[in-house]
């Protein structure tokens, strides 16, 4: 049975990824070693952190005054270290649009000296939009307005990033990065797990502004970015597999065209979904049109009932891990980079039928 993995996160990966890693597992380049022996500080593991920094460059577009660490912790830790870093003793601006921009408040709120103000929520309608972000609404003085780009339980993503002034914007990319056509200078820092859409879980890539970085240290160097930037994510151990196999997903990424390339393929799975959830008298979309995710599709019929039967008939189809967030319930559809079209293709025809058996009650 053909086997497609929804999963939120960890993700699916691309196939020729893993089996180049694969090929490569015990005796990488001749080295007689498998990358995960190597040390941080060898030349051949050198080259692999510096071409994955590299090509995420490329990929991004990322200028020269940004630097790119890839830390640990995952993007729940950037939650914390974020204002940790930039806001202690200053205003930290959020917009509350789900699940994760929840999480990272809260964990603003739990650093001393950061004064955290939401601007603005969709709380209201159970965040099935994102709320509009005018300049007039930004303390100027704030140390910086967090988005989050795409909440992976809700399904709602920013189409555009909000003009806040000067004030830098800190993004939460964890679940559109690499699948987006937002540009890198419209941030002063983008963080994601890499677990969505880059690679393994283990590694948090963070993007900063070389002017954000704190000149003062702070009390742990672990969490300092000055010091991860100084050290070019070398202070300690970095996740070494995980960054190799990162850096494979980002050959992979450039082989097939790039950004603009993955993005057209993106959004081509999505409108798939959509259209077929717009056209089905059973299924529906829970969200806002115009803030429609092309990462995290949920959907649902309703009827708890029918998203149970639906997700029970589904999984035995090969379907994997469609169902939706515990917190939320229905369906919910991952759709990053390495999913592949056929499985879209085929999730659709199987809600027809679905459809066809279970439409009239
Ligand atoms: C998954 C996710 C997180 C949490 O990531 P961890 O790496 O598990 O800490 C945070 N924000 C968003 C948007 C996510 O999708």
């Amino acid at each position: 049975m053909t086997v497609y993995n929804f999963s939120a996160g960890p993700a699916v990966l691309p196939k020729p990824v893993l089996e180049k890693a694969q090929a490569e597992l015990v005796n990488y380049q001749g080295s007689e070693m498998s990358v995960m022996e190597m040390s941080h500080r060898s030349s051949l593991y050198d080259q692999i952190i510096k071409d994955a920094e590299q090509l995420l460059r490329e990929l991004m577009a990322i200028p020269d005054n940004y630097k790119v660490l890839f830390l640990q912790g995952g993007a729940s830790l950037q939650f914390s270290m974020i204002p940790l870093n930039l806001a202690v003793g200053k205003k930290a601006l959020y917009v509350n649009t789900g699940a994760w921009a929840k999480k990272a408040i809260s964990a603003a709120k739990a650093v001393a000296g950061v004064d955290v103000e939401v601007i603005a929520s969709s709380e209201d309608q159970n965040f099935t939009y994102i709320p509009e972000i005018t300049k007039e609404m930004i303390d100027q003085d704030a140390a910086y307005v967090h988005i989050t780009t795409n909440e992976t339980i809700g399904g709602i993503a920013f189409q555009t990033i909000p003009d806040v002034g000067d004030v830098p914007i800190v993004a939460d990319m964890s679940s559109n990065i690499l699948a987006n056509d937002y540009n890198v200078e419209d941030f002063g820092l983008i963080y994601a797990g890499a677990q969505k859409n880059i690679g393994p879980s283990g590694v948090t890539v963070v993007i900063i502004r070389e002017d954000l970085l704190n000149e003062e240290p702070i009390f742990s160097p672990m969490l300092d970015f000055a010091v991860q930037a100084a050290n070019d994510s070398l202070y300690n151990t970095p996740p070494t597999y995980a960054i190799y196999i990162a850096k494979l997903v980002f050959e992979w990424l450039k082989e097939l065209g790039g950004t603009q390339e993955i993005l057209k393929q993106d959004r081509d799975k999505a409108q798939l979904l959509y259209d077929a959830i717009d056209a089905s008298q059973l299924f529906k979309s829970p969200v806002n049109q115009a803030d429609r995710s092309i990462t995290n599709i949920p959907f649902i019929t309703g009827d708890e009932a029918l998203d149970k039967k639906f997700n029970q008939e589904a999984l035995a189809q090969g379907f994997q891990n469609l169902k939706g967030h515990r917190s939320v319930g229905g369906m919910r559809a991952s759709l990053y980079n390495a999913f592949p079209k056929e499985g879209v293709e085929a999730l659709v025809a199987f809600m027809k039928k679905f459809e066809e058996e279970n439409g009239e009650r």
